[in-house]
């Protein structure tokens, strides 16, 4: 198999504006003003701006930010390491990894057939040391995800969302992320809005910013850039370090790539929808594969089946230069989560099980092809 080879058929391949991206970034070596600064806060503008979100606070990577997140919220309101966090084990290990992180304790629930926690089984985990939901937007669908607002709401937590793959996914014609305490999107390469590495964090209330703020500048209280505004106004050189905070800021360089890919985002989803459709036309009647189901206006960043015979299917579509992918292999299974196991879970986790051994990611990205896609899809049908 040739990675170069014309016709090989990636499962991620991020697109770049190269020529604008690199026509911006020459103005800022210019400038040399490459950190923090006009351009973050700029970006945080445009994203607002774009998403209806508010409260931004853009941060070097979504794990950064998922930490952030938790750590504020633990400040803001006094958990401790009782505090218990309900999340998912079908994701990428940085959405558990982030609430140990914080000194605080992960509960995994299981999921239904959408991908995402389901409703009943949370219910039945929730006690008085439930602090958190922190909920898995998985391949860019919303799943439960309004119901389980509704259960946060009811039982006073606080929901967190991992929206890593949900820029620009829509629930309702509103951007994810209304009406939920924290999201958290990521725009490392191969997600839906691509840079090299950073992400963005949307605060519900404007109080957890500016403290995630300080916290992800080493818990400093003032940045240079505001800093160096303020020197030439007051002469105030002072700072003080109210946490211990850690270097998570986003700087200028990737501020500049995720600001020209915003512009696409919304073209490039639409595209993105456009595959999905095409990869459930083929697959559809098929009785092998069932298509897990995303809600209306996801941003498609997987697209995902479940088959029984996975590990034969990968080595077939290989064979045809077709590079499939598995998201996610359950966080229980990995070396470091196996010997904790039993204090992270209190109940069955039937279907993630499945998922876990049965989960398939086809190619999805924008140089894809429908006729890449009939390919793949006549394959599938042939040895699911
Ligand atoms: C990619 C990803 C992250 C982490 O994002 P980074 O920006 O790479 O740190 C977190 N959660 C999920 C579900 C992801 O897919």
């Amino acid at each position: 198999m040739n990675i170069k080879s014309k016709n090989y058929i990636q499962l991620f391949k991020p697109k770049f504006r190269s020529k604008e991206i690199l026509k911006e970034i020459k103005k800022i070596f210019k400038t040399g003003w490459t950190g923090i600064g006009n351009k973050t806060y700029t970006l945080e503008k445009e994203w607002e701006k774009y998403s209806k979100l508010k409260n931004s606070l853009f941060v070097n990577s979504a794990t950064a930010g998922l930490h952030t997140a938790l750590e504020v919220l633990k400040l803001n309101y006094k958990w401790n390491e009782k505090s218990e966090i309900i999340t998912s084990p079908i994701s990428f290990v940085s959405t558990s990894h982030s609430i140990l992180y914080s000194g605080l304790k992960p509960i995994f629930c299981d999921i239904d057939y959408t991908g995402t926690i389901d409703p009943n089984k949370l219910i039945k985990l929730i006690n008085k040391n439930t602090k958190g939901i922190l909920f898995v937007g998985l391949g860019g669908s919303c799943g439960n995800l309004e119901n389980i607002n509704k259960i946060c709401k009811k039982y006073k937590i606080k929901l967190i969302l991992d929206a890593a793959h949900m820029s620009g996914a829509y629930i309702n014609n509103q951007h994810v992320g209304k009406n939920i305490d924290v999201s958290i999107f990521s725009f490392q390469a191969v997600k839906n809005l691509p840079t090299a590495d950073s992400g963005i964090i949307n605060f519900k209330e404007k109080k957890l910013l500016n403290i995630a703020r300080k916290f992800s500048w080493c818990g400093i209280d003032k940045d240079t850039y505001l800093r160096e505004k303020k020197i030439r106004k007051k002469n105030i050189w002072e700072y003080d370090v109210p946490y211990l905070g850690y270097k998570y800021n986003g700087n200028s360089v990737m501020a500049l790539i995720a600001s020209v890919s915003l512009k696409y985002l919304d073209k490039d989803n639409k595209y993105r929808r456009k595959l999905a459709n095409y990869y459930i036309d083929n697959l559809k009647k098929n009785k092998n594969i069932f298509i897990v189901p995303h809600t209306r206006g996801s941003s498609r960043h997987l697209f995902s089946i479940l088959v029984r015979n996975r590990n034969k299917l990968i080595s077939i579509l290989k064979k045809f230069n077709i590079n499939p992918g598995v998201h996610y292999k359950s966080i229980l299974e990995y070396k470091y989560y196996k010997k904790s196991k039993l204090k992270m879970v209190k109940g069955d986790l039937r279907i993630s099980r499945k998922f876990s051994n049965q989960i398939l990611s086809l190619p999805m990205h924008l140089f894809l092809k429908k006729k890449d896609v009939d390919k793949i899809c006549s394959i599938l049908n042939e040895y699911a």
